[in-house]
């Protein structure tokens, strides 16, 4: 399968299909803690970057064997509303597969056009993101494609939150000292009052990002962050190990990256073409490796490599 990755073991969406409809890496922001890369093509474009019919074939080989799934997920190495076949994907599923929910993993920022708006609402649940209202932290922690305007992106959210009829979770990553001040925390508050989705979710780094100098927030602030969003519909995103409840988390799979880097340290790139395997599904397995302590990361001249951790002595 070219553009269909997984099933992988969501925190979010329990066992999830994959669907990417644009090539790494496109996308209309940069954000310092993306995890899979820097975007090289930072735009606001729509158009076909990944053509819609092979992905409808995939999915109709895949979808007729009657998979056990509980989503069809958009996601993948970019930002999925930028392919203008989105609309026409989600249709064909909900035309001949309605027995399976669709959900669209998105960093929200094309919700002004109405036609993004359009094309998603057959869609079950929408994960957008809205990670800074004012300017300056917007600039700082999403690094958006220059015709992107923060006003306009949450002006876009809002109208999405009174015309969709699906569930939306809003996704907020926090970065120290970028957008957990006072004043960001009000002002997300705010919107996130206007927006009204059906659940925030918060969520921080998982494991190492795109940038070196971008740290987690800690538990308790985030604890603390839920409490002053509070009484909204409000969690936090649950840890990695929960993942090895899921049905679709696979033992082979973990085994197989920690066989490959004991024999070498090797980046996340590395091993998608070693192991033949999505980065959007590596991403899942590197987390929960990274949490149980049985891996580490390093930054390296070629980017962040990962490796067997050391035993304290
Ligand atoms: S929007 Fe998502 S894919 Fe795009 S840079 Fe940010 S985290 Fe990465």
């Amino acid at each position: 399968m070219k553009y269909l990755f997984g099933p992988v073991p969501s925190r979010r969406l329990g066992i999830s299909l994959g669907v990417d409809l644009v090539p790494h890496k496109v996308c209309s922001l940069n954000c310092i803690y993306c995890e899979v890369g820097r975007t090289t093509n930072l735009t606001i474009e729509r158009k076909e970057y990944i053509p819609v019919n092979e992905v409808i074939d995939e999915l109709k080989d895949y979808l007729d064997q009657k998979p056990e799934l509980d989503f069809v997920t958009f996601s993948g190495q970019g930002e999925p509303t930028l392919n203008s076949g989105l609309g026409r994907v989600i249709n064909f599923i909900k035309d001949n597969y309605s027995e399976y929910k669709v959900a669209v993993i998105t960093n929200g920022t094309l919700f002004w056009d109405d036609k993004v708006r359009l094309e998603v609402a057959r869609a079950d649940v929408l994960l957008p993101s809205l990670d800074a209202v004012s300017r300056d932290s917007f600039l700082k922690i999403n690094r958006p494609n220059k015709n992107l305007n923060n006003d306009k992106i949450v002006e876009g959210l809002i109208k999405l939150g009174k015309e969709f009829k699906g569930k939306i979770y809003l996704e907020i990553f926090f970065v120290p000292n970028l957008n957990n001040t006072k004043e960001e925390l009000t002002l997300l508050k705010e919107i996130a009052t206007k927006i009204q989705p059906d659940l925030i979710q918060l969520n921080t780094l998982d494991r190492p990002g795109t940038e070196d100098f971008v740290k987690a927030v800690t538990k308790e602030e985030l604890k603390k962050i839920k409490e002053f969003f509070e009484p909204l519909p409000i969690e936090i995103i649950a840890k990695a190990e929960t993942r090895k409840q899921i049905q679709s988390f696979n033992k082979n799979i973990e085994e197989q990256i920690l066989e490959t880097i004991k024999r070498r340290p090797c980046t996340d790139i590395d091993l998608t073409e070693i192991l033949d395997i999505h980065l959007n599904e590596l991403n899942k397995y590197l987390s929960e490796l990274i949490d149980s302590k049985k891996i580490e990361s390093e930054h390296l001249d070629r980017g962040l490599f990962f490796k067997i951790k050391k035993k304290k002595l």
